[in-house]
Parts: structure tokens; C-alpha cells; sequence
């Protein structure tokens, strides 16, 4: 089996200034574990970006949030695949349930945004998840495999393999509600079946596939300890640097 190398991700989502971004980064920088051990990546605000990716050391790296998925036109207020990657961001959250729920955004958004992050070799952090109510009536499978199948469409194998999946159940972010390790490794094991199905099992071994949904200092031990958890996307609790650290030294 390939040995999967740990990812923390902070989503600081609509959250710090300036000032505060820099304050973070100086925190951070030259304190997160070697890249070869661990990928400590900040997704910031795209207009932070730029500031971010300048100061951000030989260890760590830099996501956007979101993009269109068009190459350009006239989509006031979107940024361009090509605007991210020429800020200097490296990766990009695809298909957060925030983006899911309040910005209408669909199954074919997130397969054309997949397409386009490989089109300007970024890697995509994509992200699934199940509703409270599609776990309480057994659904979680059903729906996190049609996520899988859709965000997939039209990506090869190749492509595949290089993408990091966040499995974020809803109910469970910036809820103070986490799934129980034991509950978030069974789910991500099935993740790492439905790809199996889709590009077979060498290439799900390979892929790394985080939790998401209020991880927090005092759970990130016990819940990377579980055999399937190759690390954590993490909200709320990342947006302090000390915390960061902390999650960056678990993995
Ligand atoms: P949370 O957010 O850690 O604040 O629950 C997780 C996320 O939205 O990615």
C-alpha cells in the first residue's frame, strides 16, 4: 500500500483582514512539520491570496476557497481558474457545502470546476458530505456515492489519484458536533470504495481522504488515529494559529 502522505487544511471561509491574515502567517511559518511529512495548507479568501502566497515559507501552501469554472468572461465578481493559479495558490476547495447550500451551487458546478482545476494543475480539495437527514434515514452511501460519481465525471485516472476528498458531513460543521472517529473512518472507508469502484483499488489507496466538521485540538488525536483518516479540513478551530499548529503537529 502506498503510504498517504497527511493533509491539514485550514478553511478560514469569510474570515480575517489584512492584518490578521499576516499575523497568522508570521505564527506559522517555518513552524509547520516538513512538506514530505505533512501538507499544511491555508485556504484564504481569494483577495488574501496574494499577500498569503508571498510569505508562505518552504513548508507551507496556499488554497483558494472558489472559482468559475470558465477560463474568463463577464462574471462580475468571480475569479478565473487562471486568476487563482496566478495568485500563486496551489490547491482549491471544490463543492463545500456552504457553496453547496447558499450559492446554489450543483453536481455539474463541482465536475466542471474539478475539470478546470486540473486544466490549471491545481489540486482540488473536494468536498462531500451526507445531511442529518440523510444519515438518519440511511441514505449516506446512496448520496455520497452519486457526489463521487458526478464530481468524477470526465476525470481520468491520472487526474484522479491527485485529487484530495474532504468527506464533511453537514450536521457536523461549525455545529460543535463531530462524527465519532469510528463513525467518520466506516464513511470514509466507503469513500475510499466508491473511487475504488470508479479507478480501482490501487489508485483509492493512494488518494487521500480527510475529515471535516468541527475537528477541534482536544478530537484531531483520536480522530487521525483511525486507519482511513489521512488528515482533517477544519474551520472554525484553524482560524487561531496556535490551533493550526496543534493540528499540524497530529498528523
Ligand atoms: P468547522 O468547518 O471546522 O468550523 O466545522 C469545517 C469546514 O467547513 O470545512
Amino acid at each position: 500500500m502506498n503510504k498517504r502522505i497527511p493533509v491539514i487544511a485550514a478553511n478560514w471561509k469569510m474570515y480575517k483582514t489584512k492584518d490578521e491574515a499576516l499575523e497568522f502567517i508570521f505564527a506559522v511559518n517555518g513552524n509547520v512539520p516538513e512538506r514530505s511529512q505533512v501538507e499544511s495548507i491555508i485556504c484564504a479568501p481569494a483577495i488574501l491570496l496574494n499577500l498569503l502566497v508571498k510569505r508562505e515559507g518552504e513548508h507551507l501552501r496556499i488554497g483558494a476557497q472558489n472559482m468559475h469554472y470558465a477560463d474568463e468572461g463577464a462574471f462580475t465578481g468571480e475569479n478565473s481558474p487562471a486568476q487563482v493559479k496566478t495568485a500563486g495558490a496551489d490547491y482549491i476547495l471544490i463543492g463545500h457545502s456552504e457553496r453547496r447550500s447558499y450559492f446554489g451551487e450543483t453536481d455539474k458546478d463541482v465536475n466542471l470546476k474539478m475539470q478546470a482545476a486540473f486544466k490549471y494543475d491545481l489540486t482540488p480539495i473536494l468536498c462531500v458530505g451526507e445531511q442529518l437527514a440523510d444519515r438518519e434515514s440511511h441514505q449516506t452511501k446512496h448520496v455520497l456515492d452519486a457526489q463521487l460519481e458526478k464530481a468524477f465525471d470526465k476525470i481520468d485516472a491520472s487526474k484522479a489519484v491527485k485529487t484530495i476528498i474532504a468527506y464533511e458531513p453537514v450536521w457536523a460543521i461549525g455545529t460543535g458536533k463531530t462524527a465519532t472517529p469510528e463513525m467518520a473512518n466506516d464513511t470514509i472507508k466507503e469513500v475510499r470504495a466508491k473511487v475504488a469502484d470508479l479507478y480501482g483499488s490501487e489508485i483509492a489507496q493512494s488518494v487521500r481522504i480527510l475529515y471535516g466538521g468541527s475537528v477541534k485540538p482536544n478530537n484531531i488525536h483520536e480522530l487521525l488515529k483511525e486507519s482511513d483518516i489521512d488528515g482533517a479540513l477544519i474551520g472554525g478551530a484553524a482560524l487561531e494559529s496556535n490551533n493550526f499548529l496543534v493540528f499540524t503537529d497530529a498528523a
